[in-house]
């Protein structure tokens, strides 16, 4: 028979799967000898079970009476004994804590008759009827699904007949009536009396608990946070203390550091007279914890030592909550606690300076995600700010920007030079411009899997959603607050992405100082912000843990700089098409239309010196560190004119008989390239097989740059990388030629120039014939944006904004495949062509050049696939740093 009911001396911290987090941290607290109220688990094994068969599994009824009997003996009562009830909380407590879950309730085990034998024994009518009538209220509201409204409703009009206003002036009498009012309310709405069997009461509770972890809003939560579904969640039936019982008890909650800023120093709020619940509802105001010392000595002492000794056992900040029962303390509940990615970096910090875990447990208390944060502008802490709302932190940033209230509106605006905030209800595809062209969006509805944020998240932008209390009217283009506040359209407001915030008015912006630091202009020595310090230690051992190199992904030699002062270690993707675009355009134009050799090579002999110019700039920003070049990638339409602007253009200059001999010429080549799908069209490699001398111009281009720069006594370490390979002969022609013109320019300068020539994997094909195409490349870098594409057969510029919303909302996948690698299908295909590349070609460089290579839960499979380096925006250098470190460590 199996074990479904644990004591609380039975389990442990790490039995988190089975009794889940409150559970196992009560068991834990209750084996450390601390004073926590007797009681019992539930596991989540019988959850399961009850959720798969819809019963309750065999033995349970038989196990909870027998702990409920253990309980009632170790207590010297019975549950709900009608002259001196026991009673009992009953709480959900999941592996992970969950919004949307059942909610305690407290004081089971009272009725009609022992509600008179609680008041009895603790000589205090009002106390006994307050916690009656609590239970009618928690039990209605969350075992039966009756609208909460109703009770709260009751309370105030029993407040305005008696002409008070705060709940500690209503007495014994007053809630007498309020239990036979509440009584009527369950009444009315479940068609039966208000249970007054006390294991009735207890059994209902814990089967609704079980019922509420497929509530929608728990079956929601877990996708969007890629919990797994089938946990299921454990019920712990905790005899009750009670902080109501007159002004010498009190109820609170304590951090034994501060979770917003990390500060040391232990930080909380209490309440005196009270039960748990109200601390969070806000009914009446706490005082900080501090005054505690004030009002009960002993008990403040206690607590003080109570959360040292956590925080020595757990090593880790710890959140509680506590119950004083006249001058008694409880503990209630204990967990290593949520914090700010600030918060993070500080205490993980401290705790290693305070001896009390290894650096290397520190880098596993801190995530690239938390790093990404830090490094994102925000918005003045010392400014004033106005706040409008609060909606879901989609996708962070802050930004500022006139109101706007449609899409035509942003880009019309936008277009002037107006910074605009696009403001809607929710967005859709026809959004897109909009989006693309606002500083921010918000949107009132939908969560973090919604269009908006998705979208937004795509493109880097920043997004607020489902900010409810605003009220977003577009047809008046204007939204309101629940306060009346009205936000017209060309009205500032300011969006922070990582809050949720939205503020009326323009709130300054300024840098992050963790990212001054990284750009070095921040020192990180002694006087340095304590954040910064600690920044600056934690990636010091990332560094040192990590196996992987970091590189970045930068065109220009400003970018390449900055990567490098980033702490990256080379460029892996060192695109070349902005190259082409600019004043350049009309040189890539000649070269699209010549029609004999000579032409062609005279527009690329100008070219040449062009490029070689770029190149030289950026192996200067990177002497000494590997710079991988991509040769040409793009379809070459992309280099021409827009199709209908041209047409309209030559349709004008026809109808006034000035007709424009190369426009018409361009015309023509604009429809020779047109292609139904240019993501699979002519692009890549096989641009360099098509267009005679393309590819050579650039590897001269690049030989010529390293052969100077190696003449001006530099270090220049290009790597020649092949884009769109499918097959080794494409591979083959290409490096062929590559080689030669390398041997030629190095004869000319009389320089050595051998570099390595390599490919990117990046279509499926490429990855399935690794081995043979190993045989030709030094090196692999793959292109997981594109292999992303090709692996799914869909364009992300195209399906991102259509339907990826509505897979997510779905649950096809938990994450957009851009955003964090498809372990499962893309990255099989990396894990075949690392592996059989090797096997052709051992030492074959490998490295990842997606902006997969930025994304923390794909850097750590990188690190397992055995990749050699990853490459991502310079801006996510020191993200991927530190996930390298906590992979390796
Ligand atoms: P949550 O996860 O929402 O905090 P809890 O189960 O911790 O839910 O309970 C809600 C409130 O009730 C908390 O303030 C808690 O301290 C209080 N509480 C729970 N069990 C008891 C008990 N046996 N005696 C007194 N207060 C309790
Ligand atoms: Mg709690
Ligand atoms: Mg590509």
């Amino acid at each position: 028979m199996l074990t479904y009911v644990y004591e609380f001396s039975e389990g442990n911290k790490d039995l988190k799967d089975l009794l889940g987090g409150k559970g196992a941290n009560l068991a834990e607290m209750t084996n450390l000898g601390l004073p926590v109220p007797p009681g019992f688990t539930i596991t989540t094994e019988a959850c399961r079970a009850y959720l798969a068969d819809g019963a309750m599994p065999d033995g349970l009824a038989e196990q909870v009476e027998e702990k409920l009997r253990a309980l009632e003996s170790a207590m010297g009562k019975r549950l709900g004994q009608p002259d001196d009830p026991l009673l009992v909380s009953v709480r959900s407590g999941a592996k992970f804590s969950m919004p949307g879950m059942m909610e305690t309730v407290l004081n089971i085990g009272l009725n009609d008759e022992s509600v008179r034998g609680l008041a009895e024994q603790a000589g205090d009518e009002r106390f006994a009827w307050d916690s009656y009538r609590r239970l009618i209220q928690m039990f209605g509201k969350t075992v039966q699904g009756i609208d909460g409204e109703l009770f709260e409703e009751a309370i105030e009009q029993a407040k305005r007949d008696k002409g008070v206003t705060d709940d500690l002036q209503l007495d014994a009498a007053d809630f007498r009536r309020l239990v036979e009012e509440f009584k009527g309310i369950v009444a009315e709405h479940t068609g039966r009396e208000f249970p007054a069997d006390p294991r009735e009461q207890m059994d209902l509770a814990v089967k609704a608990v079980f019922e509420s972890w497929n509530a929608p809003r728990a079956v929601l939560y877990r996708r969007q946070e890629r919990i797994p579904v089938d946990l299921g969640t454990a019920v712990n039936v905790c005899a009750m203390v009670f902080g109501n019982l007159g002004m010498d008890s009190g109820t609170g909650v304590a951090f034994t550091r501060d979770p917003a800023t990390g500060r040391q120093g232990v930080y909380g709020d209490y309440l005196a007279n009270a039960q748990g619940e109200d601390v969070v509802a806000g009914i009446r105001n706490t005082v900080p914890l501090a005054e505690l010392e004030r009002i009960d000595k002993r008990s403040h002492d206690e607590l003080m030592s109570i959360m040292e000794t956590l925080e020595n056992h757990y090593r880790d900040l710890c959140d509680i909550e506590f119950t004083i029962e006249r001058g008694k303390l409880w503990m209630l509940q204990t967990r290593v606690g949520k914090r700010t990615a600030a918060a993070a970096f500080r205490i993980a910090d401290q705790l290693v300076e305070q001896g009390m875990i290894t650096r290397d447990e520190a880098l596993e208390r801190v995530t690239g995600d938390q790093l990404a944060q830090l490094m994102f502008p925000r918005f003045d802490e010392k400014a004033e700010r106005d706040l409008l709302g609060t909606g879901m932190n989609a996708s962070p940033g802050a930004a500022v920007g006139r109101a706007v209230f449609d899409s035509y509106t942003a880009v019309k605006w936008s277009r002037s030079g107006e910074k605009v905030i696009l403001c809607r209800r929710e967005t859709n595809p026809d959004d897109l411009e909009g989006m693309l062209a606002a500083e921010g969006i918000l949107t009132s509805r939908g969560g973090k899997t919604s269009h908006a944020a998705v979208v937004a998240r795509g493109m880097g932008k920043t997004c607020v959603c489902g900010a409810e209390e605003l009220d977003v009217d577009t047809k008046n283009r204007r939204m309101r607050t629940p306060g009346g506040r009205i936000v017209e359209e060309g009205d500032l407001i300011s969006i922070d992405g990582s809050t949720g915030q939205v503020f009326l008015g323009e709130v300054p912006v300024v840098d992050s100082p963790v990212v001054r630091y990284f750009d070095g202009a921040e020192p990180a020595g002694a006087q340095a912000d304590d954040l910064v310090g600690a920044v600056d230690r934690m990636m010091a051992a990332a560094d040192k843990a990590r196996r992987m190199g970091v590189r970045a992904n930068a065109d220009t030699p400003e970018d390449a700089a900055r990567a490098r002062r980033m702490g990256a270690q080379g460029i892996g993707l060192c695109r070349t098409e902005h190259m082409f675009l600019g004043d350049r355009r009309p040189l890539v134009e000649r070269l699209i239309l010549a029609d004999t050799g000579q032409e062609r090579e005279e527009a690329l002999a100008a070219l040449l010196p062009l490029q070689r110019e770029d190149f030289t700039g950026i192996f200067d920003a990177l002497d000494g560190l590997p710079v991988t070049v991509r040769l040409l990638d793009p379809p070459l339409h992309e280099f021409l004119p827009d199709i209908t602007e041209l047409s309209v253009r030559v349709a004008v200059a026809e109808a006034r008989g000035e007709e424009n001999e190369n426009d018409l010429r361009l015309l023509q080549a604009v429809h020779r390239l047109h292609e139904q799908n240019p993501m699979l069209g002519l692009r890549g490699v096989r641009l360099g097989l098509v267009v005679p001398g393309l590819f050579t111009m650039q590897v001269r281009a690049i030989a010529q740059a390293a052969a100077e720069r190696i003449r001006a006594g530099g270090d220049p370490r290009p790597e020649i990388m092949i884009p769109l390979v499918g097959t080794v002969q494409e591979l083959e022609i290409i490096r062929d030629e590559s080689v030669r013109v390398l041997r030629e320019v190095g004869e000319e300068y009389g320089v050595g120039l051998e570099f390595p020539v390599g490919t990117m994997i990046e279509l499926p094909r490429a990855a399935l014939t690794a081995g043979q195409i190993a045989e030709s490349a030094e090196f692999f870098s793959f292109g997981t944006n594109d292999l992303t594409q090709t692996v799914w057969g869909f364009s992300r510029d195209d399906v991102e904004a259509s339907f990826f919303s509505s897979y997510l909302e779905k649950g096809v996948f938990g994450v957009s495949p851009f955003e964090t690698l498809d372990t499962d299908g893309v990255g099989r295909l990396v894990r075949i062509a690392a592996q059989e590349g090797r096997a052709a070609r051992p030492g074959l460089k490998l490295g990842v050049c997606g902006e997969h290579g930025g994304d923390p839960a794909s850097v750590h499979f990188f690190h397992g696939a055995g990749l050699d380096y990853v490459s991502c925006s310079p801006f996510r250098v020191p993200v991927a740093r530190l996930e390298a470190g906590r992979a390796a460590a």
